[in-house]
């Protein structure tokens, strides 16, 4: 019995506890929770954007610029060392090296020979240079004399110092008023290997030129040869043929000299430019003594990935908002549940005790401030412990609840009802001077008296015995309001009970 009437405080003492720490945390919890979201976010979008970028790189590396070095291997095949095999097919054609021997007689016979290789191949050019006569004949007839003087005609002697089979000259073509050509040379010989002069064919670079223009346009990316020094030899922009070297290139300052290795293995490098990130594979093609690069512009590429890092963030914060949106709300609603559960008594959903002393002492000071009226009604049920002998426990509760509501029903909002103990209820009235409370007592007892609740072994009917106690403008204390009310109930008790006393 005793612990029915201690176990409800003290479950509220102690929920109330807990709910203070709960507040004082909900400040770190909200903290914790953000810093994980946020953490978490950052995090994942970072290594998702890594991911991709290194993904992209591997695939520069792995899959398309080999592909693009490929292809463009070929094409250089096809367009350079057909020349070079046609080339060579000339300085071992019989016919040339009869009609050098036989000392270069009739100039309309070379003529009409470069003619035709011109034309079956489609070459810009076809040429000889007689080392005897120094003649260079092409396919119109003789162009010149060449003469170590002219600085049009160095690459001749060059290419005979070298004593190398074959070479590739980027060159203006005298022929033509100035035409970049790409020129194959060929060494000529006889048959006991002395050396009779320099024959070839001539590429217009322009074609060449194009057919790389056509692979960045489609493609995006950028192809062109250098030679073994690192100066430009084919490239979609002809002005820097002959003319740059490849260190002198935005970016390539550091790497041009790597590039130049000499092993027939692609290397693939990166750097970076004013457009962005770049990728560049080197491949040396021994036939021209020359370095194949493709460049590759990553730029488009890693700004697909850069947005999608964006996105992600702007995701990740628009889900941390709501998230811990969400928490502040349930986290607010659960701490005002549990304020109001602190509250309110568990059984009836009247206001426990510690709440009425609070709400007492409020209405007291309001009472003294604006010289107002209070009224206090502390109430008992008569008889109530026979409730739970004849009926049970559970009846008892049942009646309680139902009594609470008749309590509920009778007062204005204004009013404020209470669980004082087990079976014994307060009401304070503000505003309210004793013949009001007066009034208002009787109206309650009266109902109680002709309430009946069915309890499954019988109507359950119990009367009520109330005490008031009035503060007449503040002249009294929370502890002698609750005495003076207290005495009036013990009063009504001892007239028999079902009665109003006033203190
Ligand atoms: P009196 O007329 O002098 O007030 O007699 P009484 O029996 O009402 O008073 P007493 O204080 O002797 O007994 C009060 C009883 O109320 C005892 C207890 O079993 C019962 N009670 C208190 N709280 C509860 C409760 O929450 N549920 C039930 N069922 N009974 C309760
Ligand atoms: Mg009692
Ligand atoms: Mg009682």
């Amino acid at each position: 019995m005793i612990q029915l009437k201690i176990s409800p405080h003290s479950k509220q003492r102690i929920m109330h506890t807990r709910l203070k720490s709960f507040l004082f945390n909900k400040y770190r919890l909200i903290g914790i929770l953000t810093v994980v979201l946020v953490f978490s976010f950052t995090f994942t979008s970072l290594v998702s954007y890594n991911v991709t970028r290194t993904s992209i790189d591997s695939d520069a590396k792995t899959k398309i610029l080999p592909l693009i070095s490929d292809n463009i291997y070929s094409e250089i095949q096809k367009e350079l060392l057909q020349p070079i095999y046609n080339s060579s097919i000339m300085a071992n054609d019989e016919f040339l090296v009869e009609w050098v021997l036989a000392g270069e007689q009739d100039t309309e016979e070379i003529v009409r020979y470069l003619q035709r290789i011109k034309e079956r191949y489609g070459y810009f050019s076809a040429f000889y240079i007689s080392a005897r006569t120094n003649n260079y004949y092409y396919y119109e007839g003789i162009l010149k004399q060449i003469r170590p003087e002219d600085e049009h005609d160095i690459w001749y002697y060059d290419f005979v110092r070298s004593g190398r089979h074959y070479d590739l000259d980027v060159d203006n073509d005298e022929a033509t008023s100035g035409t970049l050509t790409i020129f194959i040379n060929h060494r000529l010989e006889d048959n006991q290997g002395n050396f009779l002069g320099v024959t070839g064919v001539g590429l217009k670079m322009s074609e060449v030129g194009e057919t790389l223009e056509s692979y960045r346009k489609r493609f995006g990316h950028l192809i062109y040869l250098i030679d073994s020094e690192g100066l430009i030899q084919i490239h979609p922009d002809q002005d820097l043929v002959e003319n740059t070297n490849i260190r002198e290139l935005e970016g390539l300052q550091d790497i041009g000299d790597n590039i130049l290795r000499n092993d027939d293995v692609t290397h693939y490098y990166e750097f970076r430019t004013k457009n962005g990130e770049q990728t560049l594979s080197a491949r040396y093609l021994p036939d021209l003594d020359w370095y194949l690069i493709v460049e590759q512009d990553q730029t488009q590429a890693l700004e697909a990935a850069r947005l999608g890092l964006f996105g992600n963030i702007g995701i990740g914060v628009v889900v941390t908002i709501l998230v811990i949106g969400l928490v502040v709300i349930v986290v607010n609603l659960y701490i005002s549940k549990l304020e109001e559960t602190a509250n309110r008594d568990e059984l009836t959903g009247l206001y426990n005790r510690r709440k009425m002393d609070e709400i007492l002492s409020r209405e007291i000071a309001f009472s003294k401030r604006y010289g107002e009226p209070l009224s206090l009604m502390m109430m008992d049920i008569d008889y109530f412990k026979s409730v739970n002998d004849s009926y049970g426990h559970h009846a008892g509760d049942h009646y309680l609840v139902e009594f609470a509501k008749v309590l509920r029903e009778e007062v204005r909002l204004v009013d404020y009802v209470g669980r004082w103990g087990g079976e014994e209820f307060i009401i304070l009235l503000p505003k309210t001077n004793v013949e009001q409370a007066k009034g208002l007592a009787e109206r309650l007892r009266y109902a109680v008296e002709v309430m009946q609740i069915e309890s499954g072994r019988g109507l359950i009917s119990r009367t009520v015995s109330i005490g008031i106690a009035s503060a007449q403008s503040g002249k009294m204390d929370v502890d002698e309001i609750i005495r003076h009310a207290d005495e009036a109930m013990y009063r009504a008790k001892q007239q028999s009970g079902n009665c109003v006393v006033v203190w």
